[in-house]
């Protein structure tokens, strides 16, 4: 606990600061009025350890989030950069935090490389500074010294739950993948994949909601406050913020980027601010247009936080699927091929001349197994290809004789990484189910249509070179 004794000498330390500030008035009084309350060491020492504002009154220590303590103690210089997402250039404000990353909105870890050199590819993979986890599935590694790694095993637990985002246990084949670690002050993460290992941080003062904010940056969320359009929304109190946080509070200045202004403004965003961050002065930074004040709760995501997600992964998992109208199908001679139309005439599979019997079986099977989709991975030159059923699931049982399937067990089947992560494969259980070469993107999006799907059967027509393709349950 804090006594009445050293928290005098640290308001006599304070002095010269608050004559010179604005808000001293406030400030003091402040202080005054709540010696005897309780607030924890660890944000005390945050306070102490940074002259440039030796006080800080003990009702903005008290709503200090551990995710903003790492930039709070953090005195590099603000610094003016751009950094590239795609084609576009973003104006970026930002301290640096090692040699490596700078710390952008309080707990979001961006390249310094990627800011210094924005012309050049962003990572290490070459990807953007953004990049999407490919198959929305996030490798990870916890650091066996980390305290409490049940936070770790629970937010996951929430993401799995709430958002169509995997994780699965890192091996030494995984180049790239997250390390939860407790080494460092704060809770911070970076934006997106980065490449290689990459850490989440989360210090003994961070939640499981606090790691679940986290992980959204992990994925490539931002920050609510951050949104373009906030300034329809929430007021931002400038002469309440920490001078040299005040860029935390910068909006985007681009607009177009995935990830931040998908949907509508959450006030109750688990990705959002509270109130009372960045407060030099114990007052509000951020209020809504109508006053009141914003939680920044960490307890779960929001149902537009969720859709949110949704939509940021919408194009990287699964596959991209035409509907076809299994009772409107027709064989076809069309051009010296066997083609399986439906009745508006439209291409749906095709056939050698010499395949006649092969095109049939497959017009069968997609009529008694009611087709309504035709979905690949990977197009044009799919490396997955996949039919669904009424109700958008896999087809089912054995609705006609001589099927040529191969059963499988779900559960043992895995992405096989090779040749230093520039070959992928399906397998299960030593079997070699799909090979994709060096399209990683597609093998995990094929890994998560085999697991979601639930299917346990692959199956063929006209082996070997099989001219149609297809998955069962
Ligand atoms: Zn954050």
């Amino acid at each position: 606990m804090f006594t009445k004794k050293s928290f005098s000498k640290m308001f006599k330390s304070a002095v010269a600061y608050a004559v010179a500030s604005a808000v001293a008035v406030s400030a003091l009084s402040i202080l005054a009025s709540v010696t005897n309350s309780g607030f924890s060491d660890s944000l005390i020492s945050v306070a102490k350890a940074d002259n440039r504002f030796p006080f800080i009154p003990p009702l903005h220590l008290q709503m200090v989030s551990p995710e903003i303590k790492a930039s709070l103690k953090l005195t590099t210089p603000v610094k003016l950069g751009k950094i590239r997402f795609g084609s576009k250039f973003r104006k970026i404000n930002y301290q640096q935090f090692n040699s490596k990353f700078a710390l952008v909105e309080g707990d979001i870890l961006v390249l310094i490389n990627s800011i210094l050199n924005p012309d050049l590819a962003d990572t290490p993979t070459g990807k953007d500074v953004y990049a999407r986890w490919p198959g929305g599935i996030v490798p990870f590694k916890i650091d066996p010294n980390m305290k409490n790694q049940q936070r770790v095993s629970d937010a996951i637990k929430a993401w799995e739950a709430s958002t169509p985002i995997r994780f699965i246990a890192a091996n030494n084949s995984h180049k790239d993948f997250v390390k939860f670690i407790d080494t460092s002050d704060g809770c911070w993460s970076s934006i997106g994949m980065v490449g290689g290992e990459q850490n989440v941080n989360l210090e003994s003062g961070c939640s499981t909601g606090n790691a679940i904010h986290e992980i959204g940056h992990t994925v490539g969320l931002w920050h609510e406050h951050s949104r373009n359009d906030r300034d329809s929304f929430i007021n931002v109190y400038w002469n309440n913020i920490i001078v040299d946080k005040k860029h935390n509070f910068n909006k985007k200045e681009d607009s177009g980027f995935e990830g931040d202004d998908i949907g509508v403004y959450d006030y109750e965003s688990i990705m959002h601010y509270g109130s009372y961050a960045f407060s030099l002065n114990g007052q509000a930074t951020i209020l809504r247009k109508d006053g009141t004040t914003v939680s920044g709760q960490r307890n779960n995501f929001t149902l537009a936080d969720i859709g949110k997600i949704r939509a940021m992964y919408k194009n990287y998992i699964h596959g991209d699927c035409v509907g076809i109208n299994y009772n409107s199908l027709q064989l076809k001679f069309v051009n010296n091929r066997w083609t399986i139309v439906d009745s508006g005439n439209h291409y749906a599979f095709s056939f050698d001349s010499t395949q006649k019997n092969e095109a049939e079986d497959s017009l069968n099977i997609l009529r008694k197994y009611k087709i309504t989709k035709s979905c690949f991975v990977g197009r044009p030159g799919p490396s997955m290809e996949y039919l669904l059923t009424i109700g958008d699931i896999a087809p089912q049982g054995n609705l006609i004789s001589n099927e040529d399937c191969i059963h499988f067990n779900n559960a043992n089947v895995v992405v096989q990484i090779l040749d230093n992560g520039n070959h992928y494969r399906i397998v299960s259980d030593n079997s070699i189910m799909a090979d994709f070469g060096n399209k990683r993107e597609e093998a995990y999006r094929a890994f998560r249509v085999i697991k979601d799907y639930k299917l346990t059967e692959q199956c063929f027509v006209g082996r070997p070179g099989p001219s149609f393709k297809y998955w069962k349950r």
